[in-house]
């Protein structure tokens, strides 16, 4: 039956394709289906995987030490004949010979269907039991990706869509290896960094569904239209026939913008424009050089911090700074240091405050860890050496701590000259505004930094008290409050006063629709995710700055809504 749920646009564009349902752990695997002729072939790859689980276990017992305690023996012997049990293998045997998944989705799967199961058994000792089996199941699990097949994938020639209750950034990231077609979830908003991340793998989202993940099937068919928010279930086949003309007329559009990535940024009236791109890894860079970007205008380092155990060393950082730094060729590459904490956590790390995007997050952190954050400068300031990198600061407020980073910093340099590594030495330090305190009061920061770059996307949250991951507020979350506008073009206006030149990167700056006003209050430098750069572009040129100064003059003292909304129409008619 078909039927359609609405949520939040994430990630522009349109998804057809079959649904896969995962919770996180699903998400660590990989997921292909098979040719047919590959089945047997897959099927001996999981049971060679479960005899060499259980030759494992076996040599545990026979190798054991005589006085263990009989609990080890024990449970031993549980994961041996939950081994040999039918519902766990044979049903997995099942999964890859019916529904053709490469044999660890197919365990996967099952596995979660069983935890579910277990979940409501009544006993509270067999219950406990749902830890065995999945203690089991990643056994195996290690060695089939120890001997993983050949993973032919898309054979149906279709996508997958995934949907999911919550996805962290972290599950997200890991999108960048599976190549998915769009992805769904039952929480979020439009600026969470799971959304953020989606935009940059140019994949179709709709977050805030509320109960797709109950309603939809595995294998259900599904419509995503990340631009309308809107997913459909089921869809009959006129409906997929007008999407399918809408998805092509779509990547028309996209194909023709390609035209504009030699074209100079620069607006009607001659004035130029940079735009520079975010990333969040260095396998992003494929796509900046796509989009011609300007150069880097926000490096969200953290990203190098998540799903794994334990921090990057200075030398793996220094590698992943310095390799984008002379991809970009003496552009300018600004490095952002660690923002951790809030939606963006290290593994093993139990957060614990009551509001972490109020906590101790990014140079919060970083300052509370003088070790973690010396070891990301010196990596940072060593890549200075192989392009032109900045150093670019989240979250300050206080002129505290601008002045403790600029100390740690002097002494990452210090020990560089004591190694005798070189670096830049006078490398440029910006600010992120995105603390309304730090745009109220942006004396400190004119006076102690190089530049400033303004956050939006915790601007907002910071100004209208909107938590930017929470979706029962995501209607309150809005880039057009008149006190975001006017906090926005103060900090403009100041940093030109003052010399110091100023770029927004948060999401802001990657919508079409509000660049003609961003132009009119001055901004010259914009940082987005690369997907977004050339529609940005098609807008900058068709647009003339000293007509929108006034408008947009005009637009700031507005404090009503709807007229406001009204303005930014006729800003954008023509
Ligand atoms: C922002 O807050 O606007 C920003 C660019 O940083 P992030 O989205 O990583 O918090
Ligand atoms: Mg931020």
């Amino acid at each position: 039956m078909s039927f359609t749920l609405h949520g939040l646009a994430v990630s522009h564009g349109i998804a057809i394709g079959h649904a896969h349902l995962v919770s996180h752990a699903t998400l660590e695997v990989e997921h292909y289906v098979l040719p047919g002729r590959f089945v047997g072939e897959e099927i001996a790859r999981f049971d060679a995987a479960v005899a060499e689980v259980r030759a494992e276990l076996d040599g545990l017992l026979a190798g054991g030490d005589p006085g263990a305690p009989a609990e080890l023996t024990a449970f031993i012997d549980l994961h041996q004949m939950l081994l040999a049990d039918p519902m766990l293998i044979g049903t997995t045997r099942e999964l890859i010979r019916e529904r053709r998944c490469n044999a660890e989705w197919a365990l996967v799967q099952h596995m979660e269907r069983l935890a579910e199961q277990f979940d409501q058994i009544e006993d509270e000792y067999l219950r406990e039991r749902k830890a065995d089996v999945v203690q089991v199941v990643e056994r195996v699990l290690k060695v089939l990706m120890g001997h993983p097949g050949h993973p032919p994938r898309h054979t149906r020639g279709e996508q997958l869509i995934v949907v999911a209750h919550d996805l962290s950034p972290a599950d997200t990231l890991q999108f960048k290896q599976l190549k998915i077609g769009g992805f769904v979830t039952d929480l979020g908003a439009a600026t969470s960094h799971t959304a953020i991340v989606a935009r940059s793998l140019a994949i179709p989202a709709v977050v805030g569904l509320h109960h797709a993940r109950d309603l939809i099937r595995e294998d259900d068919m599904l419509i995503v239209d990340g631009t309308r928010g809107v997913l459909i279930v089921d869809p009959d086949a006129r409906v997929l026939e007008e999407y399918r003309l809408r998805k092509s007329a779509l990547e028309l559009e996209r194909a023709k913008l390609k035209r504009l990535k030699k074209s100079r940024a620069a607006t009607l009236d001659g004035t130029d424009i940079e735009l520079t791109a975010n990333i969040e890894l260095t396998a992003d860079m494929d796509q900046v050089k796509a989009a011609g970007a300007a150069g880097i205008g926000l490096f969200r380092t953290e990203f190098l911090f998540l799903n794994r155990d334990g921090m990057p060393s200075e030398e793996e950082q220094f590698a992943a700074y310095r390799s984008v730094a002379e991809a970009m060729d003496g552009r300018p590459v600004t490095i952002r240091s660690l923002d951790i904490g809030a939606d963006k956590n290290l593994r093993g790390v139990e957060r614990t405050e009551a509001n972490p995007a109020l906590g101790q997050r990014a140079i919060r952190y970083c300052l509370a860890e003088p070790q973690i954050f010396l070891t990301q400068l010196r990596a940072i300031l060593r890549a200075s050496h192989h392009g032109r990198v900045k150093l670019l600061v989240p979250m300050l407020a206080h002129a505290h701590e601008i002045e403790q980073t600029l100390a740690l910093l002097a002494q990452a340099k210090e020990q560089l000259r004591g190694r005798g590594q070189p670096f830049d030495e006078g490398i440029e330090v910006g600010g992120m505004i995105e603390i309304p305190a730090a745009a109220l009061a942006l004396g400190v920061f004119l006076a102690k930094l190089d530049f400033l770059s303004i956050g939006t996307n915790d601007l907002i949250q910071y100004t209208l008290a909107i938590d930017r991951t929470d979706e029962a507020v995501a209607h309150l979350y809005d880039p057009l409050h008149p006190a975001v506008l006017r906090l926005i073009a103060h900090t403009i206006q100041a940093g030109k006063r003052a010399g110091l030149p100023v770029a927004v990167c948060g999401e802001m700056a990657g919508d079409p629709t509000l660049t003609r006003l961003l132009l009119g209050m001055g901004l010259r430098q914009f940082s987005m995710h690369p997907a977004q750069i050339l529609e940005v572009k098609q807008q900058v040129l068709q647009s003339d700055c000293a007509r929108l100064r006034r408008q947009v003059a005009r637009m700031l003292n507005t404090d009503d809504p709807v007229r406001l909304r009204a303005q930014l129409g006729r800003l954008n008619a023509n």
